[in-house]
């Protein structure tokens, strides 16, 4: 997903949910197609992400 999207939050939970927010809004195409078990990698990504940044 090529996005400059930033967001900010004070939890992951927080952060996660302006992601898949805007996800919906702006790429709902992206999210259509994105098979299951990509959607739940992708999650793991960014739970993996927010724990190094925090
Ligand atoms: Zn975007």
């Amino acid at each position: 997903m090529n996005c400059q999207f930033s967001t900010a939050g004070d939890t992951t939970y927080e952060v996660k949910q302006n992601l898949y927010a805007h996800a919906e809004e702006a790429h709902k195409d992206v999210l259509a197609s994105m098979p299951e078990d990509k959607m739940k990698d992708m999650d793991q990504l960014m739970d993996k992400i927010f724990q190094e940044l925090n």
